[in-house]
């Protein structure tokens, strides 16, 4: 379970303070908590951690909170095993010193252009984040100088040991002054890890974050690796064809439960919103609104799930994973009450493996892998829904009336009933189609007439009053959509800046999960179907193509 205290119990510097709470964390995580602390007393620090329980906080927000702003040279050094995590730590330094006027910090690794890093080391930094190899080279240069080193921190000890490096950074413990601090984070501590800490740390602080094991007999648990399909449609889907009484949906900030919220309500589905900063009885009305199922999905974090007791979730769904394992059984402990059975599901991304086999450790049950619907699991359960509504329908309401507009219709135009249902299910599908469509592979021919003007501009027809454009009209498809955040207005945004099309030429826009299917007047010419190629919707290349069938009026 996240620790009791409070981040504004830990004597943290004010600025830092003010970070954390826009950033959205509700309280430490158990490392943060033990960490901080001695950390800010300047001690040095041996933690056994792994990735996912919030190390990085664990000491960049206490070596943040004791940075002299007036000395830019660097004060804190960082060696991580990766390039990708030195990224990763340094910007999870830039987020925490958001309100520490002047601060910088450079990341530094092999493969990006050495004079680059030259330039920002001589503009002056506070904190350096790198590997070894690279930081050697520095030091060795003298373009780096760890005169003014308060604190070395060793991330993933183990990891840089797996990868040979532990050479390098003795070499680099050895060029730095004697009086630093040091933090060694690993999660393993294998024999020479330990060797290298006592060689080089002083009396250090011993942090463990041990998991303790506990049973959860009465839920299923499955788990979702999070690849290709973003998370928001991974969870669409999931709510769209899993059978579910309550939903509660755990993330780690507050900011996320009001982001997600808005999303899911964007795609029709009511939910609310719970977390630290909203206030207890708004809180309460939300709960209540759950009891009584007036919503059915609700997003939170742990601290604001705390003791939440309400029989009717049956679905915990974890869209963030949780920082240690105590705070997966307390969220998962929120279904299967009563005596009833309780379905838990986890998005576990790659990088988050381990924090999967730790929850199993300390659950001591494996965790299912599950599929995602497929389009055709959508599709069936659309169907059966939409035969559902026609039964209903029929039992509770009236349709005299309509029996017989019916009936007249089919005497005037000689059609059978058969016909005219399938006419009517057609109508009645669009918003949301009985067959959900599968993506398809562009056309190969792209026939095009070079000399025309952008757009057909200059021969359409202008659109009738709040119709469609008229005359021909061509489908393209771009490689932008749903995933990628995209919205009708991106499209033509892009279309009519980039190369002119006037909105009111731009058809019927259709938007697909990876990609979407835009009408547009005959004839763009060469030039500009080639410059949208390159065009960004939502930071996505929209490689436009004619479309399969590419003739939609
Ligand atoms: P790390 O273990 O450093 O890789 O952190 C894992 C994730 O936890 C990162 O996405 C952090 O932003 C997030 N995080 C760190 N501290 C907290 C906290 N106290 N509350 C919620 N999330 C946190």
């Amino acid at each position: 379970m996240s620790s009791a205290v409070r981040f504004d119990e830990l004597a943290l510097s004010a600025p830092i303070l003010a970070a954390i709470a826009e950033v959205g964390y509700e309280s430490p995580s158990p490392i943060q908590a033990e960490s901080i602390p001695s950390l800010l007393e300047g001690r040095d620090l041996l933690g056994q951690a792994q990735t996912g329980t919030g190390k990085t906080a664990a000491f960049a927000l206490p070596l943040l909170s004791c940075l002299d702003m007036s000395v830019s040279e660097p004060q804190i050094l960082v060696l991580t095993p990766t390039r990708e995590l030195a990224i990763q730590v340094a910007e999870a330094f830039q987020t925490y010193a958001r309100h520490l006027k002047g601060f910088h910090v450079l990341p530094v690794y092999g493969g990006q252009p050495m004079h680059i890093q030259l330039q920002r080391l001589r503009r002056g930094v506070h904190v350096v984040v790198g590997t070894p190899g690279r930081v050697m080279d520095h030091l060795r240069r003298k373009t780096l100088k760890l005169v003014r080193l308060k604190t070395l921190v060793l991330d993933e000890a183990d990891e840089m040991l797996k990868m040979g490096f532990l050479d390098d950074v003795e070499w680099i413990l050895d060029h730095t002054p004697e009086e630093r601090q040091i933090a060694l984070f690993s999660a393993t501590m294998p024999a020479q890890i330990r060797r290298v800490a006592q060689r080089h740390l002083r009396n250090p602080v011993e942090v463990r974050i041990e998991s303790k094991t506990s049973t959860v007999e009465t839920t299923t648990q499955r788990f979702w690796r999070v690849t290709g399909t973003h998370k928001l449609d991974a969870l669409t889907r999931i709510l769209e064809v899993e059978p579910f009484d309550a939903m509660l949906i755990f993330v780690r900030t507050k900011n996320a439960t009001v982001a997600l919220v808005e999303k899911l309500e964007a795609r029709g589905y009511s939910s609310a919103a719970l977390n630290g900063d909203i206030p207890q009885k708004q809180r309460e009305q939300t709960v209540d609104r759950l009891k009584r199922k007036s919503i059915d999905i609700v997003v939170a974090t742990d601290v604001a799930a705390r003791g939440l007791n309400v029989e009717r979730i049956s679905h915990v769904l974890n869209y963030d994973i949780p920082i240690d394992t105590e705070s997966y059984v307390h969220r998962i402990g929120r279904t299967g009450r009563a005596g009833r059975k309780g379905e838990a599901i986890l998005f576990v991304a790659p990088r988050e493996r381990h924090m999967l086999r730790a929850i199993e450790r300390a659950t001591r049950q494996p965790i299912e892998e599950m599929q995602l619907p497929t389009r055709e699991d959508l599709a069936t359960r659309r169907i059966d829904q939409f035969k559902d509504k026609i039964t209903a329908t029929i039992e509770s309401q009236e349709l005299g009336f309509f029996e017989e507009v019916v009936e007249q219709y089919r005497q005037e135009h000689n059609k059978d009933l058969r016909e005219i249902a399938a006419a009517m299910t057609y109508l009645l599908q669009l918003e949301r189609p009985l067959i959900v469509k599968e993506e398809r592979a562009p056309r190969e021919d792209r026939e095009f007439r070079r000399d025309d003007r952008p757009g057909g501009r200059r021969r359409d027809p202008r659109r009738g009053k709040g119709g469609p454009p008229q005359g021909r009209m061509v489908c393209y498809r771009i490689e932008v959509g749903l995933d990628h955040g995209a919205q009708p207005k991106n499209i033509v945004g892009a279309l009519a800046n980039e190369v002119g099309i006037d909105g009111q030429y731009i058809g019927q826009i259709k938007i697909f999960d990876t990609f979407s299917l835009v009408d547009l007047p005959e004839g763009m010419p060469n030039h500009a179907f080639q410059h949208l190629q390159k065009v960004r919707v939502c930071g996505q290349p929209m490689n436009i193509s004619l479309a399969r069938g590419g003739h939609s009026h």
